[in-house]
């Protein structure tokens, strides 16, 4: 296996962990707060972990949310994993997104992580206020 920079405990800003998980800041956050959760164990992506692990991995992020809420008080969230490079996965040991929304932190929110793949509009449209 090559090396693997969470693997690397040093390396990463650690802020809550229980048994079979961690949570630490990703070093590039996209939004104030953004953090990852990961299972201790090396694996590479979410389909890879053990019920026990995402079970872990569930807790501290309810965890991590209570430490952003009293910080930060985000008025939501988007959490998620990236799975295999297609999707745009770059380091390769399963960790999950938690990513702090803002009011206004974008123009248009609706649709958050389904707007992954830009500009692909609902055939029936359900995207449109007008619906809503
Ligand atoms: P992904 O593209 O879903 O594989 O996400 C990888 C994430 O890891 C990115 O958001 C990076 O900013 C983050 N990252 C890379 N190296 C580190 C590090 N040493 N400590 C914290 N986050 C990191
Ligand atoms: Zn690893």
């Amino acid at each position: 296996m090559k090396e693997c920079i969470f693997c690397d405990r040093e390396s990463l800003e650690i802020i809550a962990e229980n048994d079979l998980a961690l949570a630490f800041f990703d070093a590039c956050p996209v939004s104030e707060g953004h953090a990852l959760v990961i299972p201790k164990r090396h694996v590479e992506t979410y389909f890879d972990a053990t019920p026990e692990e995402h079970g872990a991995i569930s807790l501290l992020a309810g965890v991590v949310k209570d430490m952003l809420e009293k910080e930060l008080n985000p008025d939501g969230y988007n959490i998620g994993a990236n799975i295999g490079p297609a999707a745009g996965q770059t380091v390769f040991h399963f960790h999950m997104h938690i990513i702090p929304r803002y009011r206004g932190d974008v123009e248009d929110p609706r649709g958050g992580i389904r707007k992954v793949i830009p500009n692909r509009s609902c055939p029936r449209h359900c995207n449109e206020e007008k619906l809503h």
